[in-house]
Parts: C-alpha cells; structure tokens; sequence
C-alpha cells in the first residue's frame, strides 16, 4: 500500500507518554512522585536534598542523580522511554496510522457529501497498556476499539506486533484494516445504526442480541472495504494487498480465534463474525465501493 501518498490527519492524539493513561511506560519517577506527594512536598526533598548534597561537597546535580531523580548527564529522567515495547510501537507506525486515518477522513468525506450529509471526523488516540475513554477504562488486552461516547479511536500501537506473531498476519494493508474496520464503527455511529441496534438489543434475547452484534461488526468490515475500494480508485494499493486484508479479516475471525484459544467454535458466543463472513463483507464492500451494499441486517 502506498500510505506514503496518504494525506496525513490531524486527529491523532497522542497519549503514549501521558501518565495514568499510558500505564508506567510514562512520565518517570519525578512525574511519579509529583503525582503522589504534590508540587509543594517534592520541592521541599529536592531543595532538602541540594541542601545535603552541598554540605557533603557535592554537585545537586548528583545527589539528585544519586536519587534517581535525574538520568546519567545530558539525559532526561529514566522515563521507560524506550521501555519493554514492540517494534510496531514507533514514529514510522504512528505516521502510517496517522495517513491512513487521513485517507478514511477524505474517503468518508466525500460519500457523506455525495449523500448530502457532513461527516465528523473522529480522533484516535494512540496509548500503551491502558487508557481512559468515555467508555471507561481499557487495556491494550482488548485490542483496537471505538468509543461512541467520544467519538475515538483507541490503538496500542502494540496490537500490530500480535497481529503479525499470534495471527500471522502480517502488511501494511492489514493494519490499515484494522484502522479502517474501527472507523466503519464510528460511520456506524454517525448514521445512527449503532444506536438503533443496542436500543433493539434490550429488547431480544442473549443470541438475538450477540446475532445482532455480529451484524454490527460485518457491516464495520463491509465499510473498511468501502474505504479500501476508494484507495483502490486512487492507486494507493498495490500487488498483494487484497489478500492482506482478507487473511487479516481470517485471522481475527471469531471461530479462528476461539479455536486458537483452544475451546470449541459455539456460534451463539460469535461476536465479530465468522473468518468467511469477516471476509465476503469486506469484500463485497471493496467491490462495490457502496456503503449501501454493506446491509448485514437484512440477510
Ligand atoms: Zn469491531
């Protein structure tokens, strides 16, 4: 996929550093201790400590080296910068996500228009190991979701690396999937079709309403498809591509998964989909490029 041609969107949050939200891979020890104890108490240590240090002929700098306060000379504070990550947590993934986000912004621009409506553009936020959404808090365990409430897109950048090792699946066009397939979520949203079906959800049974749920994440497929048609059109994609995608939307199949858990395939506890449907959706949305194609409800 040529996602270098991609405009790159502004509405990538980036919380990877923030603390709380982004675990202890975060902030470093003085944030830490400036979090627990107030501005005004770690003000009196340090100045204590400087204080110390003098008496004893030492540099603050040191003593506070000493502390931990401070990284060996000319460094910033052990911050885990780096930290026990993956390869797919860095600058060349975030760029990718960022383009990629950038196409759907245009591509959705465009069909909303040519249907007479605007369409909202959603943010989506990058973070490590946990995070705090409208929908309350998250951890990266859950894998890549969208939050209705605040119109976001939650990514550990980390989900690519499982992506590739536990579901081999690997190419830029299988992540772009991943991105565009939460995004299908929030055009779900916009249109009013989520809102609609979890009010019907209330009023069915647990298999009716886990039916209904897989229908919402096909159709989420279907509308990643409708994005990937559109950079199709335009030439961003390339040999192999295609085949990406579906073996992404095969991996992360519900039965594929559950089977990779060991347990037995149980329809009824299906909420993303079978591989084979994840897969004639998305296609069928590549194909037509037509939103209106992407009705899973009526079967
Ligand atoms: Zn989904």
């Amino acid at each position: 996929m040529r996602w270098n041609d991609m405009r790159e969107s502004g509405n990538v949050e980036d919380r990877r550093n923030e603390i709380g939200g982004g675990g202890p891979a975060s902030g470093g020890l003085f944030a830490l201790l400036l979090n627990m104890l107030g501005f005004k108490r770690v003000a009196l240590i340090v100045v204590a400590v400087i204080g110390v240090g003098l008496l004893l002929g030492k540099s603050p700098v040191d003593m506070l080296r000493m502390l931990g306060l401070v990284g060996p000379a000319g460094q910033r504070p052990a911050a885990y910068e780096q930290g026990p990550r993956g390869a797919a947590d860095n600058e060349q993934h975030r760029e990718m996500v960022a383009r990629i986000l950038g196409d759907t912004e245009d591509s959705w621009g465009r069909i909303f228009q040519q249907n007479g409506k605007t369409y909202a553009q959603p943010s989506l936020v990058l973070f490590r190991d946990q995070v705090r959404s409208g929908c309350g808090g998250a951890s990266s365990a859950v894998g890549p979701f969208y939050c209705p409430a605040d119109s976001k897109v939650y990514l550990d950048l980390g989900f690519f690396d499982e992506l590739h090792k536990r579901f081999g699946a690997s190419g830029d066009f299988a992540q772009a999937y991943v991105i565009a397939h939460e995004v299908g979520h929030h055009v779900q949203n916009l249109l009013g079709t989520s809102a609609k079906v979890h009010e019907r959800q209330q009023r069915v049974s647990k298999a009716q309403a886990n039916a209904l749920s897989v229908q919402l994440e096909l159709q989420a497929d279907c509308y990643a498809g409708v994005w990937g048609h559109s950079a199709q059109q335009r030439g961003l994609l390339e040999a192999g591509d295609l085949d990406e995608a579906l073996n992404a939307a095969h991996a992360i199949g519900d039965d594929t998964l559950q089977t990779k858990a060991g347990g037995a395939v149980v329809p009824d506890s299906f909420t993303h989909g079978s591989s084979a449907e994840r897969k004639r959706w998305f296609k069928r949305g590549f194909e037509s490029g037509d939103p209106a194609q992407c009705n899973t409800f009526q079967s």
